[in-house]
């Protein structure tokens, strides 16, 4: 059997290591770009760190006791995809600059064409295009008469100077505070622009020791269970908390969020703009050290008045103010309803994916589409998405996915897609669970669909373990 992975990020690299050791040696990776890393490789920005444990944010089967920080640099992350990439050997298996514009299932086998022209054949397609890839640029009027340097946050410009000048940067997000809190030393002027407070939850950073580094490397077992520690911590803490408003759980958070806004802002009118109108984990929480002790430094400005346009000098606030600027930074996000998507995909009977997904992306448990045989997604739609390990999430997909990649080696079927009415029924559930989610509870957030309705997995953590550990083949059309 051949397979095709789409993708050469986390999910990617770990879809082809997965492959290899069940025995399958026909995977092929195509990846647009001329790095493996995804992510890891588009976001260079200052101060860019995971803001889930290193030691979780790891391959179960690859810790590292070389992470240098509790939340790691985003330099650090990428080199060890690389270096897991490397020892796995899956970079020989990667076509680098060669993006698949188009698939088809015809025959029985997906058919791909790249932008280059090349044109292959898999048995199996996976996509791991990502869910956080496609930059989202705001609909800002002025934009392009912006004189000074300008770009958004995953395409950092580093040939632009940034000591002693004066900065401002769009957004609220985790991104927009890790540059904050990176760059506020060195530049002259730093403006926030806000338009939505954050809360945001205090989680020191400190450093491993040499001599801690050292315990992982002799002791691998210590590593590995703090592993499972974290996970177990993550799912039965943050995750079981999001899925149910009301939880204990969430006070918890809810508090030590309020607490860190009341203990850290001294300025009541400065503590009043950071203060959120909607609940703590709503939007995406943001974790940081240190973003409040940033934003209140003598050349910091949270600017709230709202950006009314951009000027050739800098942004024209709402009440007629100019901050004039020498580097604009959008750190306004990704469109996390693309996916796999502006690939032209089309399934069986000449389906086109993008008029199954008209309205918006459905997918059977995130990874499969009903009429796309022999296609599965990792980090589809629907999936766990927040503030925890992608990579835990992707590997208990990638085990799924296996068990129906098994099935097809074994000749019980040739093709399999999920039936549309376990699909409509598992979408039915899911929406009516988002209604109990915390990103339920009135806030707008990337999280929310076009009807205003969570697009992320709401149901716990426990229960995506449970989902993934057996497919229910009832749910699947199985052809020949
Ligand atoms: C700033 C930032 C911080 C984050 N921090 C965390 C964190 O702390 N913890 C966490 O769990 N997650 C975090 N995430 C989410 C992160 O995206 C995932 O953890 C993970 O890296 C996703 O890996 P992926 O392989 O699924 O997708 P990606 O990393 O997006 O990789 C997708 C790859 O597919 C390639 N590709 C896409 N389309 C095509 C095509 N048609 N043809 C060929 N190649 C294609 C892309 O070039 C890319 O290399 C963060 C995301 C961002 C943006």
């Amino acid at each position: 059997m051949r397979f095709a992975i789409i993708g050469a990020g986390m999910s990617g690299i770990l879809s082809a290591i997965k492959l290899r050791e069940a025995g399958f040696r026909e995977v092929t990776l195509y990846e647009k770009a001329d790095r493996l890393g995804g992510t890891w490789r588009e976001n260079t920005y200052p101060g860019i760190a995971c803001d889930v444990p290193s030691h979780l944010y790891s391959y179960s089967f690859e810790p590292n006791p070389e992470w240098s920080h509790r939340f790691s640099p985003g330099g650090e992350i990428q080199a060890y995809f690389e270096g897991v990439a490397r020892k796995h050997g899956v970079d020989r298996r990667i076509r680098f600059g060669d993006e698949v514009t188009r698939c088809e299932f015809r025959g029985g086998r997906w058919h791909l064409e790249t932008k280059s022209g090349h044109r292959d054949e898999a048995d199996v397609m996976i996509a791991a295009t990502g869910v956080l890839h496609h930059p989202n640029l705001p609909d800002i009027a002025g934009l392009s008469d912006f004189e000074g340097a300008l770009f958004h946050s995953a395409r950092w410009d580093h040939a632009v100077a940034l000591d002693g000048r004066r900065i401002g940067v769009v957004g609220t997000g985790s991104t927009a505070v890790q540059i904050v809190s990176a760059l506020v030393d060195r530049v002259a002027k730093l403006s926030m622009f806000q338009r939505t407070a954050q809360w945001v939850m205090p989680q020191e950073n400190p450093a491993y020791s040499e001599a801690e580094r050292a315990e992982f490397r002799r002791d691998p077992e210590a590593l590995r269970a703090l592993y499972r520690n974290l996970s177990e911590l993550f799912s039965q803490s943050f995750s079981n908390a999001v899925v149910d408003a009301g939880s204990p759980q969430m006070k918890l958070i809810e508090d030590a969020c309020r607490l860190n806004l009341e203990q850290s802002v001294r300025d009541p009118e400065l503590r009043e703009k950071l203060r959120p109108s909607y609940r703590a984990a709503c939007k995406r929480l943001v974790i940081s050290p240190d973003f409040y002790q940033a934003i209140q430094r003598p050349n910091a400005e949270l600017v709230t008045a709202g950006i009314e346009r951009v000027e050739t000098g800098g942004v024209r606030t709402r009440d007629g103010r100019l901050h004039e600027l020498d580097v604009l930074v959008l750190a306004t996000g990704f469109r996390a309803d693309r996916f796999m998507r502006p690939t032209e995909v089309v399934g069986r009977g000449g389906r086109r994916l993008d008029d199954a997904w008209s309205e918006r992306p459905v997918a059977y448990l995130s990874i499969s589409i009903p009429g796309f045989p022999n296609l599965f997604m990792l980090n589809g739609p629907n999936g766990p998405v927040g503030n925890f390990s992608l990579i835990e999430v992707a590997e208990l997909q990638i085990a799924y996915i296996l068990q129906l990649a098994l099935l097809l080696r074994s000749g019980r079927c040739r093709e399999i897609s999920p039936t549309e009415e376990a699909t409509a029924r598992f979408d039915a559930e899911r929406v009516e669970a988002a209604k109990r989610t915390i990103w339920s509870t009135g806030c707008r957030s990337w999280y929310l669909d076009d009807r205003g309705i969570p697009a992320s997995w709401p149901f716990t953590f426990d229960r995506f373990r449970a989902e993934m550990a057996a497919p229910k083949l009832e749910a699947y059309e199985r052809v020949g």
